[in-house]
Parts: C-alpha cells; structure tokens; sequence
C-alpha cells in the first residue's frame, strides 16, 4: 500500500539510500534537504525549520506514515560547526518531529527513525552538561560548554548533538503523546559508514588519522545500503512492539569498549525512583 514518508538529509548518503528503497517499493516520499529535494531548506536556521515543518505538512496533506531524520553535520575545524552541527542535528530533529506529530498520528501507527551515532556511546568526555542544556532547549549553553576543547570542540559537538537526540527520542518514545497516538519513535546508531559525510572525514588529516585508529571489530566501514535497510525495517510491520530502541549498527566499535556497560540491573541506589517510575506509569494509564 503507497504511504506517504518524510525523509530530511535526502540527498546524499544514507538519508538517500532509505529514499531510493522507499520509492522503489512504491510510497511517496518527501524529500527534505540543503539543495536537491523536494522541500528546500536550511534546517540550521529556525526560519529553515519552520519552512521544512510547514511544507512537509501542506505536501502530505497533514498525513504521514512515517519520518527519517537523517540530516546531520559531522565534526570538522571551524569556529561556527559546534554551533551548527547543534541547530541540524538536534534542533533539525526535533522541531520537526514536534511540528509532524500531529500528522504522524492522524495515520494511526506511524514510524520514526532518528540518525543517532555511536559517538553516543564511544566518544569520551562530552560534557553532560551540554546534554543537558540541549535537552532544556538551550542551545548557546551547550555551545559554550564545548569550547573548552578548543579544536575538540566540533566533535564534542557532534556526540553531545547525539546524546541529547537519542535521549530525546527515548523519553519522547514512552509519551502518551507519541506510542499513544500510534507512533513508534526509535533511533539508529551507526559506526562509520562510508558516506559523503565520512569522506569528507577522511580527508581531513587529524580526522583520518582519529578514524583509521578507531576499533573496528568486523574491521572496514558500514555501507549505506545496509544501514538503510534497517531503517526500512524500523518502518515496516515488524516494528510495532518496538518503542524508544536504538539500534546499534557499528561492526561491534561500541561492544568493543562498552560490552559490560549494559545489560546491567538498576542499582541498589536508584530503587526509589524505579519504583516510582512504576507507580507513575500505573497512575497514567489508569
Ligand atoms: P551525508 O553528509 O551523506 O548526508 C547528510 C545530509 O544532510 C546531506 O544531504 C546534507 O545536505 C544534509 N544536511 C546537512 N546540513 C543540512 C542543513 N543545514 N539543512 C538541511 N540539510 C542538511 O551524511 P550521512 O553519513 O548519510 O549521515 C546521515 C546521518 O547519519 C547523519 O545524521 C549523521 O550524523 C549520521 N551518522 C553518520 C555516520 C557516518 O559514518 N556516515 C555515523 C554515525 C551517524
């Protein structure tokens, strides 16, 4: 059956990827990017997000299947990047997805897949603190909280963008407003994936060199097709019991470094607030 999809960072890599399966398999999709799509936009600017918002909504007749939010900045030198790479890869996800929601629900079981990272479980010291502010909605808080790395600062950027998304889709997940109006919200987390964005790594020298140094179990890089294929998945049926996941795809990068990290049992110490957790969940459904 056609539905109608959403797709932001369409134009290249493995937002392209996921457009080129979709439309093969017969939905219309929405393209949103840079340049190249069918809505246009610059989702590091608020006015850019609006844009994208607005005409995704007139495009789809306020009516979607399902959203990808693929659009995203890599770390690279510059004195401005903490600051974008802050506006597209948080800000550019979830002012969308906030503008969408309504239209998400109106088809009744719709799907979101977040581009998360590995980054969010393998990158050291990216300050909680940024999270945090990012998760508040303040992104010049975040900004200055980098700028203590000094040429650290872009990828600091890169992984506290990516925490705070992932956390953002996690908690979101769980909301009467998103699984209870039949929208499931999931992230992927892919390793390095040999897309323009990670080309564009590799030929910047400290990068490269931080890159090829990285372990890399299965060794080599994802393929884009591949990721795109499991974002296909998390848009199908078999998706459906599937709330507030992120899906690791990194060739065992983050299992290399974090593999007794999780699964682990809650603690002696945050008993209290898992047992609230639990009565609060009773109250809501009640
Ligand atoms: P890519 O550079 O090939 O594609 C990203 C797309 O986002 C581009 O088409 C670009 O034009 C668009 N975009 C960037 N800034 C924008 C802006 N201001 N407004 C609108 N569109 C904008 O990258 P990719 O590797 O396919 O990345 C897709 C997602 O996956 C990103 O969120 C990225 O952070 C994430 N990711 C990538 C890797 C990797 O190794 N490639 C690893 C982990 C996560």
């Amino acid at each position: 059956m056609t539905a109608v999809y959403a797709v932001t960072g369409s134009a290249s890599g493995m937002g392209a990827a996921v457009v080129e399966r979709l439309t093969a398999a017969g939905h219309r999709v929405i393209t949103v990017d840079i340049a190249e799509a069918d809505v246009v936009a610059d989702l590091s600017t608020p006015e850019g997000r609006r844009d994208a918002t607005e005409k995704v909504l007139a495009a789809s007749g306020g009516r979607l299947a399902g959203a990808v939010l693929a659009a995203g900045l890599g770390p690279a030198p510059g004195r401005d990047r903490p600051a974008m790479i802050t506006q597209v890869n948080y800000f550019g996800v979830v002012e969308l997805l906030e503008g969408w929601r309504e239209a998400l629900a109106a088809t009744g079981n719709a799907k979101v897949v977040v581009f998360s990272s590995n980054s969010t479980t393998t990158m050291p010291l990216v300050p909680g603190r940024a999270v945090a502010a990012l998760l508040g909605g303040d992104a010049e808080r975040a900004v200055k909280a980098y700028r203590l790395f000094g040429k650290g600062a872009p990828a600091m950027a890169y992984g506290g963008s990516k925490v705070a998304v992932t956390r953002w889709v996690r908690r979101r997940a769980v909301e009467p407003d998103w699984v209870g109006a039949g929208i499931r919200l999931n992230a992927i987390a892919p390793g390095a994936v040999l897309t323009p964005l990670l080309e564009r790594q590799l030929a910047t020298p400290g990068e490269a060199k931080a890159i090829k140094s990285f372990p890399v179990p299965a060794g080599g890089y994802g393929d884009p097709g591949l990721l795109a294929d499991w974002v296909i998945q998390m848009l199908s049926p078999a998706a459906d019991f599937m709330v507030g996941s992120v899906v690791v795809v990194d060739g065992g990068s983050d299992a290399w470094f974090r593999a007794d990290d999780w699964p682990r049992p809650v603690p002696g110490r945050r008993l209290r607030g898992y047992l609230r957790r639990m009565r609060e969940f009773r109250k809501e459904r009640r």
